[in-house]
């Protein structure tokens, strides 16, 4: 036991840790990517289709009937975990992005006008950014950026002097996924609300890590995607105030949405239903229910002080590396390490790394501009998740030393 982990137990629940990478044990450091699932997980999707699949809410029979308890019971899980009021408040979506483009959409219909203002800030994700441009455009409005210090934190004065009549919304991320800044969204969001302009957080790179309580920072809308927390690709989440849910229209037509059609008019159903057109991912939304309970059993807690060691500690022996760069050195960090060598392509590291079973990404990291702004060619990214160890790190370490003497 590590700080209250069970390590090798988590670590044997992770049938994909037993995988040879070119005939070496893999590390994985790219977390921040996509997670891997735990066998409960595997299992409760094998489950939905063995024992309780049918469509689900206008079935009559047994299977439909069971299957949509599933799905809404899912939802009740995500609602607690997230610390919302109201089941009706959670959305299931096909991740982070699909999250975005729903708010940026559908608050952008009902609120947005020529000359309004949107801010962001430099570093966030692409998907944090093109929805918004996107709607800037339809609506002739403009993107406001918050810039960062030089140990990138966000320039909280700058932020305060953007705020103005004109902010409609602010979207940022909680955790950056390229500098692992977590960033003050309480009070960001704090700082908003007192001109009554509502507040997205991305929690994309939050929500797997760090104790979220939707209520407890007052955000209007909160996403993530289920892949960064152990479970399935294709599931996400969209967490809304009931009031902006119901002040804003649905995003997508079809199925479900409704509540009743005629070729003349149709009305649309309650929420969650709204905004959840076709056939919803119910085998998804289950697995990701299990996969939110194996993270609480363990305690998130328990995740955040282990991630927080291991990540200190990472930091710590990639300092003794000759010419490391660590980008981004805030006072408060995620489970994530971007950095560069010299003038080593991290390309080059990253290529060199995989042929020695070590899994890291290398690149802009879906956030170009915030590349661009630190004149960077990209960064390596050692992320990490909940079974990830010391004793990986130490491999990685000596990879890194030999590769490095390979390259220069
Ligand atoms: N925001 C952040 C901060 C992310 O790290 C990611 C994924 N890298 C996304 C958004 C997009 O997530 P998805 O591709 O699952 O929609």
């Amino acid at each position: 036991m590590i700080d209250n982990i069970d390590i090798d137990k988590i670590r044997s629940e992770f049938p994909i840790l037993k995988e040879l990478i070119y005939k070496k044990p893999l590390v994985y450091f790219d977390n921040g990517a996509t997670t891997q699932k735990p066998q409960c997980v595997l299992d409760r999707i094998n489950y939905g289709y063995e024992h309780l699949n049918a469509n689900i809410h206008r079935g009559v029979h047994y299977l439909s009937q069971k299957a949509t308890e599933a799905h809404e019971n899912a939802r009740k899980t995500i609602a607690d975990f997230l610390g919302a009021e109201k089941r009706e408040e959670i959305v299931f979506t096909r991740g982070t992005t699909e999250a975005i483009n729903l708010v940026a959409f559908s608050y952008g219909e009902a609120f947005c006008h020529e000359g309004d203002e949107v801010i962001l800030s430099v570093m966030e994700h692409h998907s944090n950014i093109v929805p918004w441009q996107m709607l800037c455009e339809r609506k002739k409005m403009t993107l406001r950026v918050v810039p960062m210090n030089e140990n990138a934190e966000l320039d909280m004065d700058a932020y305060k002097n953007l705020l103005n009549d004109k902010t409609k919304i602010v979207s940022i991320t909680h955790v950056s996924n390229v500098l692992g800044t977590v960033n003050p969204v309480k009070e960001m969001i704090s700082l908003a609300h007192a001109r009554h302009i509502p507040v997205l957080i991305d929690g994309a790179q939050a929500v797997p890590h760090i104790a979220v309580n939707v209520q407890d920072l007052d955000a209007d809308f909160y996403v993530f995607s289920g892949h960064k927390i152990y479970a399935p690709t294709g599931i996400g989440v969209l967490y809304g105030k009931e009031k902006w849910l119901n002040a804003i229209p649905p995003y997508q037509g079809g199925g479900e949405m409704i509540a009743q059609v005629s070729f003349e008019k149709t009305t649309y159903n309650e929420l969650p239903y709204k905004f959840e057109a076709g056939t919803p991912d119910y085998i998804g939304s289950t697995a990701l229910a299990e996969a939110v309970n194996y993270v609480q059993q363990i305690g998130i807690e328990n995740i955040a002080a282990y991630e927080h060691a291991l990540t200190t500690y990472a930091t710590k022996r990639l300092l003794e590396i000759e010419q490391m760069r660590i980008v981004g050195t805030a006072a408060y960090k995620g489970a994530v390490i971007s950095f560069l060598i010299g003038s080593i392509h991290p390309y080059d590291l990253g290529m060199l790394l995989d042929k020695l079973g070590i899994a890291v990404r290398t690149g802009h990291h879906c956030a170009q501009p915030l590349i661009d702004s630190l004149g960077l060619p990209g960064t390596v990214r050692a992320s990490f998740g909940i079974y990830n160890t010391k004793a990986e790190v130490d491999i990685f370490i000596d990879a890194l030393k030999r590769v490095v003497i390979m390259l220069s």
